[in-house]
């Protein structure tokens, strides 16, 4: 930032943040910059001990101020006051004394003043107290408080960087205030000044003040010193100003002081707040006389004597004593103005440096968010600021227009409403990117339906329904009920197990923070009755749950009291508060993961016909090069080319070859359309496991931002995250454990200061709708996993202008899911809120079984939901890990053998795969001595079959074979191999010359062989093989070598059998000598003739599934 072209774009390179002042606008800034979770360090320094600023009041007024003064004084900034046994803090530490006095309220009501995350607390009065804003400070203060370093006192901020070189860094020089020490901090890429600008006093040269001030002193005060009223008993007093303070303190004093208590202005008094101050107003003091008397003259000649107080309540200067070293000087001369700013905002020549709070006359709370929200995307290179030149030309057009007389004429003064409009321009810089330009042109033509256009009118209670909808009376059901599940069932699993006592998976952990709703008496395995009835008297369509209205036609976003809680589950739980983007996320229900894709398809992607349509206009689908298949058979169709990233064990790679940046950046306009469309799983992926971290996770959405690529984020196993894979896989292999994870939160919700509520829901990594300020990610959530797949529901979230076009897809497609399955859904998730009262008091009037009362009538509630949520983790990580545990013990073929003259030096041959010959003299040969001979020596060899990583989510492991050391690898087939199948359609890839069917036992022939060989006796497994997710079929496709194996299929006890019988099937294998076994095998695979006997034997561990 320290080059200086005025015509330049701005690209900013910020990673370490100061932050000056933890006032209002300081943790305004501390928060917005915070929840991006894009800054390595922000520091907060704050010379109080306290956060609060002006509202952290203390009883202690500063003993004097300057009288006159007119300009910022050039000396050293003020020193506090001592610290001094009984502030009302308690604290022992120096202090800043601010301008608060004991009796004020705000002059902002309360539904104004706040932040827009946090409401004030409901109080008997519209207009807070002191006492309550300081209170609300502290709480919003809380995310960030552990980022503030109190009683530390800014001294100087210097920039550090050389003129040619292109980043600024600033240096800040500190004081602890307890200790005296000095320190420099730094350097920092970037700091944001939040100081306030109440601190120094505003106090006019009227003529004669100097004298009369010396010869009387005690009798001029400020209006920053004034505290209570008590002082002025029977007092003659002048206050001097009738802006907010002035009027205040005038009619504080006014009941007590000798009256009437004169009000000297420039301008007249508005009369209603001249009578609310009960005092005579006067106009401006022309002199203050010399003499004994006490006395001053007003300009229109009157002369008052024996004054006892004046108190000028004449406003403050702007002052930045910790900034004098930047040339042209920030402050002006008559501190009326900062100066070389952007939009009041951002400095000009050096644009890391930002000022948050100066304007005045607004509603500082809201603004002040805004213009962090703005300092924070435009730090992150999010938004973009004008050049040099341009924002040049803005200061010099403002200066122009106060010059030309704008009311009001000071520069930071907005006009009236000026805060509204800034803070909405603000807010259109952080509204969702309008994306319209990449809908499909279907897309574009669709209409709203007019005829579920009418729907919401037959919600309105009483209304009489002539328009043609189906009589509830003959709907054939009275009610619906169904046992359920308690959310306790499952015992869940640590949510940080390295951290906690309970440091193993196998034993049975304790539910971390888990709120006690469900007594640990209560039955866990028992079941709980739900019911819908038929009809409720409930007129808020968001809480009736009824068949009445279930079973009718609805809303094509889904069934209200549905749509409302999965619409709060999102936004309290999986979206960051503040959101991203305002005013953050929508939803719409689906039939289930699969049907949001399709509509997301149809959202996007235009159909694209080879051979018809131009190829630059092919449309492309970015996804890791293994994949859930299925969601390319719903691409293909349309004629997407299916274009791969590379992926690690992080997920999607960014730099380097093959990676994102590589694809999009040097994209051959030729193949088609850069992609615009991207499908990822990750959390838990499948078939990897892989859960994407979210440092990655900004890697890639950066990428995608720069691309204007839309994420479509496909989540079924979000909630299955296992945080003991890593320890329990170290352990497992005898390896040293990682470090131990942290147990500040991860938070679902994108950084550690905002969470859900619920510690396992803010334990898990965020999706990538934590991170979008664009509005460019879709996300899919299915019941499928969490409830059952059968109930074909989930819902999709993106920006609301991406779901109102979803909205109209599903008017003219599906038209909600079900109304069996979205009723009784909303019961078991809304069954026990009070919300569902209607629902409930309904159930009591059901006859239902005797052996049923209300009390037995419990649905789950939000809080039951993460419960359950959090027990099928538990079930599914202790499945997990008997598996891989399994599969460790079995993941190397250990054999002896005696040892032959001709390999008595097992590392000769370590650079050849062995040969079916000469298997047992393999390369990691130990010599041991045979027990059964005495002098034979015996040769252990271990030959690697199975390498695979823990999974850190989802429901799958993902096994790598090490087919290249069976003893028939590469031999020559007894019998040619069966012309292959005819090709399927694969336009997207060039024409393999090389593709003949090989005459040998290749990597693809062995991985059907061994698959088919697992499934006879006595092995009896079935798997996936990883080709089965390959998301193209080239030579470059690696699947067959992999295997995918499921633990969710198989209960917890057979587990362990599965994965015995497979990895005795996989050793088995490799006892295989004889081609011609092997091609029997494969005829079996040709014949399709599968031995099917003794299926009910069988162990599942394929389970095909959808995502
Ligand atoms: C009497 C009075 C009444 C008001 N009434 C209202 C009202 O009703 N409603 C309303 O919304 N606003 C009101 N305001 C405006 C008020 O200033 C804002 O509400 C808000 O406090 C501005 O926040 P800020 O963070 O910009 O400044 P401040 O509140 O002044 O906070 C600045 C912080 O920076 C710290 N600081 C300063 N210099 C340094 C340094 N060198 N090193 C370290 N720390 C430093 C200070 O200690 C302070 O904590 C009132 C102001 C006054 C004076």
């Amino acid at each position: 930032m320290g080059s200086q072209d005025d015509q330049a774009p701005i690209h900013f390179s910020v990673n370490k943040i100061a932050i000056i002042g933890a006032g209002p606008c300081g943790l305004a800034a501390a928060r917005y910059l915070k929840e991006q979770n894009a800054f390595e360090t922000i520091d907060v320094f704050e010379q109080q001990a306290e956060v609060g600023g002006v509202w952290n009041y203390s009883p202690r007024a500063p003993p004097e101020v300057p009288v006159p003064q007119v300009t910022p004084p050039d000396g050293p900034p003020e020193p506090p006051l001592p610290p001094e046994e009984g502030d009302e803090s308690g604290d022992k530490a120096p202090v800043f004394p601010s301008p608060m006095y004991d009796l004020l309220h705000a002059n902002i009501p309360r539904p104004l003043m706040r932040y827009s995350d946090l409401p004030i607390s409901q109080g008997e009065l519209i207009f807070p107290s002191r006492q309550e804003i300081q209170e609300y400070l502290v709480e919003y203060a809380r995310p960030v408080r552990h980022l503030i370093r109190f009683s530390t006192r800014v001294r100087d901020v210097r920039l550090v960087s050389a003129s040619d070189d292109p980043k600024d860094q600033w240096t800040v020089d500190i004081e602890c205030l307890r200790t005296g020490e000095l320190t420099r901090a730094g350097p920092y890429d970037a700091v944001v000044v939040a100081s306030g600008h109440y601190a120094t006093v505003y106090v006019p040269d009227v003529p004669g003040l100097r004298e009369f001030h010396a010869a009387h002193p005690g009798i001029v005060t400020h209006a920053k010193q004034y505290r209570t009223a008590t002082p002025f008993q029977g007092e003659k007093v002048i206050v001097v100003g009738n802006a907010a303070s002035g009027i205040d303190i005038a009619a504080q004093i006014s009941p007590v002081c000798r009256k009437p208590l004169l009000l000297s202005v420039q301008s007249p008094t508005p009369p209603h707040n001249l009578a609310h101050t009960g005092a005579e107003e006067v106009p401006a003091i022309a002199e203050f006389l010399p003499g004994p008397e006490r006395a001053v003259r007003f300009t229109d000649g009157r002369v008052e004597h024996n004054i006892d107080s004046v108190i000028f309540a004449t406003g403050y200067l702007y002052d930045l004593p910790f900034l004098r070293s930047l040339s042209p000087p920030l402050v002006t001369n008559s501190g009326r103005r900062v100066q070389g700013l952007y939009d009041h905002l951002f400095h000009i020549d050096h644009p890391t440096l930002a000022f948050i709070g100066l304007p005045i006359k607004v509603v500082p709370f809201p603004v002040a968010e805004s213009q962090a929200a703005l300092v924070a995307r435009t730090w992150m290179n999010q938004l973009s600021l004008p050049t040099r030149a341009e924002m040049r030309r803005w200061e010099a057009e403002e200066e122009e227009a106060v010059r030309r007389g704008r009311s009001p004429k000071n520069f930071h003064v907005w006009p009236e409403g000026g805060d509204v409009s800034q803070s909405h321009a603000n807010h259109d810089k952080s509204s969702p990117r309008d994306l319209s330009h990449h809908y499909s042109a279907v897309t574009k033509r669709r209409l709203p339906s007019k005829i579920k256009g009418a729907y919401k009118f037959f919600q309105i209670p009483g209304i009489h329904n002539l328009a043609g909808l189906p009589n509830v009376a003959f709907f054939p059901f009275d009610t619906l009920e169904a046992q359920a599940a308690k959310p306790e069932r499952w015992t869940p699993s640590p949510n940080h197990p390295g951290s906690s006592s309970t440091t193993t998976i196998t034993t049975t952990p304790s539910p971390s923070g888990w709120p006690s709703r469900w007594p640990s008496s209560s039955n866990p395995a028992a079941a709980t009755h739900i019911a819908v009835p038929k009809s409720v008297d409930e007129s808020d369509p968001r809480r009736r749950i009824d068949l009445a209205t279930a079973l009718q036609y609805g809303l094509a976003q889904g069934y209200p009291p549905l749509l409302s809680w999965v619409r709060q589950f999102v936004r309290e739980c999986l979206v960051p508060d503040p959101p991203p983007y305002v005013p953050g996320p929508e939803v719409i229900l689906t039939c289930g993961a699969t049907d949001g894709f399709a509509k997301t398809l149809n959202l996007f992607v235009d159909q694209w016909d080879e051979g018809v349509d131009d190829p630059r206009e092919r449309p492309g689908l970015l996804c890791e090069e293994v994949v859930y298949t299925n969601v390319l058979n719903q691409a293909r169709p349309y004629g997407v080319q299916v274009v791969t990233v590379k992926a690690d064990e992080m997920g999607m790679v960014v730099r380097g070859e093959g990676g994102l940046e590589d694809v999009l950046g040097n994209w051959d306009a030729g193949r088609g359309k850069r992609p615009h469309l991207m499908y990822t799983v990750t959390l838990g992926h499948n078939p990897t496991g892989v859960v994407v971290p979210i440092e990655r996770k900004r890697e890639i959405y950066a990428v995608c931002s720069r691309y204007d690529v839309i994420i479509v984020e496909d989540e079924p196993y979000w909630y299955l995250q296992f945080p003991s894979a890593s320890v329990e896989e170290a352990k497992s292999r005898g390896q040293s454990p990682p470090p131990p994870p942290s147990t500040t939160t991860t938070t679902t919700t994108s950084s550690s200061s905002s969470t859900s509520g619920y510690p396992f829901l803010d334990s898990l990594t965020p999706s990538f709708l934590s991170l979008d300020v664009d509005g460019r990610v879709v996300r899919l959530d299915t019941f499928s996993k969490t409830v059952a797949p059968g109930c074909r529901l989930g819902w999709l979230t993106a920006q609301p202008a991406l779901i109102e076009r979803v909205e109209r897809i599903t008017e003219a497609t599906t038209q909600q899911p079900s109304g069996f399955v979205q009723s009784l859904i909303s019961e078991l998730v809304l069954g026990s809120s009070p919300r569902n009262a209607a629902a409930r008091s309904a159930f009591e009037r059901l006859s239902l079984s005797s052996s049923l009362t209300s009390s037995s009538f419990s649905g789950w509630d939000t809080s039951g939901w993460v419960r359950w949520l959090e027990g099928l983790r538990g079930a599914y990580e202790r499945r997990m890990v008997r598996m891989c545990k399994i599969l460790d013990q079995g993941s190397a073929l250990v054999t002896t053998s005696a040892v032959r003259e001709t390999s008595r030096n097992p590392r000769s041959s370590s650079s050849r795969r062995p040969s079916a010959s000469e298997f047992e003299s393999d390369s990691d040969s130990d010599y041991v001595t045979d027990p059964s001979s005495e002098w034979t020596p015996l040769a252990v060899h271990t030959t690697p079959l199975l390498t695979f990583r823990w999974p850190k989510g989802g429901m799958f492991v993902w096994i790598r074979v090490a087919y290249e050391t069976h003893p028939l690898w590469h031999a020559p087939r007894a019998t040619p191999p069966p012309p292959p199948p005819p090709a399927r359609t694969k336009p997207e890839q060039p024409p393999n010359n090389d593709n003949k069917q090989k005459n040998i036992l290749d990597g693809p022939t062995l991985s059907i062989a061994l698959m088919i060989f697992l499934t006879t006796a006595p092995y009896r497994v079935i798997i996936a093989t990883g080709s089965m997710f390959d998301a193209v079929d080239d030579d470059s496709a690696s699947g067959w070598a992999y295997h995918r194996l499921c633990f969710a299929a198989e209960s917890e006890e057979r587990v362990d059998a599965a994965a015995e019988r497979y990895v005795r099937g996989v050793h088995a294998f490799w006892g295989i000598r004889d081609v011609e076994r092997i091609e029997d095998l494969l005829g079996e695979w040709e014949a399709q003739r599968v031995n099917r006997e003794g299926e009910e034997d069988i162990v599942r561990l394929d389970w095909f599934g959808g995502c």
